[in-house]
């Protein structure tokens, strides 16, 4: 086990908000970053004690990137596992490269899904368009098409409502590497982020109901309002996942909820620190930034429980603009993340509400 004393570094591959709130919560426990990150204008790069501005295939950047760190974890997924390989002989490297071969890909996240048992929506691997008519046949309308990789937040998506549309939706995609989903009716989307230690410890936070304005995350709300039982089975799929494999940090599970659908079906899994977490920070003595950080530097991992009822809504384009009105609210925790060109569509900061007299 990898024991890191304050004072030590910690290598982060990504410099977004997520590697931002990752630093600060690693400075809190007395820790130091180095962020390695493509982009020239990173949210992470205001809170960290360094910052190789490189590009992910550069080998001698990487090297001397792993040379400098005493353990590397990362804030996105899209890390080319090649890289992570690299690294790894190198120094430590927390979450593993098969966790995110895993994770990387929609079909091989599903098999892994279904071969441990876990439910998820229908679906079929594809290359063609023909091949996606033949398996449209057996899962049936309406079905979405998915990039196999680099999809998020909707981009990479077209719905088939019927087979009509597949024409269109197999051209929008100019992928051959897709699946083909079965679309589930759901009631609500919720989410656990689930934390796992060096030891094998694994701590879960309450699963948060998520709310989505066009593909993005819009507002997370802490506990779900779902009852007792579901959240012991989201809990416990979340466990099961990260326990499969042997992950070492946070891991967000998305999950499908609906009342006429006896499955409990996974949407898919994040191997790192989530959005739909944020609202940690405020609302439970331990966060989800503060635990991937305890995981990866083999410190015990901190509670979760939920000092009160807490809903974060994202601050997308235009709406960081509404920053004052909310510094005005007594009750509102404003974030921001250092972005200074508002886009639409970019999520530019949060802002988090406790509720704790109205469990
Ligand atoms: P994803 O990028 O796979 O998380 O998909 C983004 C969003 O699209 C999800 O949060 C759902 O709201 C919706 N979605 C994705 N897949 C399905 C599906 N099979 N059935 C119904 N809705 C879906």
């Amino acid at each position: 086990m990898l024991k890191l004393a304050p004072g030590s570094v910690i290598g982060m591959l990504g410099g977004g908000q997520l590697g931002r709130m990752l630093a600060m919560a690693a400075a809190q426990l007395g820790y130091h970053t180095h962020v390695y990150c493509p982009d020239d204008r990173n949210p992470a790069e205001q809170v960290t004690d360094r910052i190789s501005r490189k590009e992910y295939d550069d080998e001698e950047a990487l090297i001397a990137f792993a040379r400098s760190v005493d353990v590397v974890t990362y804030e996105f997924e899209n890390i080319p596992v090649a890289t992570v390989e690299l690294m790894r002989k190198y120094v430590p490297v927390f979450p593993s490269a098969r966790v995110l071969q895993v994770s990387q890909d929609r079909l091989y996240e599903k098999q892994f899904l279904n071969d441990i048992g876990i439910g998820t929506a229908p679906y079929a691997g594809v290359a063609t368009e023909s091949e996606a008519r033949a398996a449209l046949r057996d899962i049936g309308y309406p079905a979405v098409l998915k990039t196999r990789r680099f999809g998020y937040d909707g981009k990479g998506q077209a719905m088939v409502r019927r087979a009509e549309d597949l024409a269109e939706a197999w051209a929008s995609l100019k992928s051959d590497a897709v699946i083909v989903e079965g679309f589930i009716s759901f009631d609500m989307e919720i989410s656990v982020l689930a934390a796992r230690g060096q030891d094998g410890e694994i701590k879960c936070f309450d699963p948060a109901e998520n709310i989505h304005k066009n593909h993005v995350l819009d507002l997370s709300i802490a506990p779900a309002r779902i009852e007792p039982e579901l959240r012991q089975q989201a809990v416990g799929i979340a466990s099961q996942i990260v326990a499969e494999l042997n992950y070492v940090g946070v891991l967000a599970v998305e999950f499908f909820v609906s009342a006429t659908d006896p499955l409990f079906r996974v949407n898919e899994i994040a191997p790192r620190v989530h959005n739909s977490g944020h609202w940690s920070i405020e609302a439970c003595p331990t966060s989800q930034f503060e635990q991937h950080i305890r995981a990866v530097c083999g410190l015990p991992l901190g509670d979760t429980t939920l000092y009160a009822r807490a809903e974060m809504k994202n601050l997308i384009g235009d709406e960081i603009r509404d920053m004052e009105l909310y510094l005005k609210d007594p009750d509102a925790n404003v974030h921001h993340y250092g972005k200074m060109q508002v886009r639409p569509g970019r999520k530019m900061g949060h802002v988090t509400r406790l509720f704790p007299h109205s469990r």
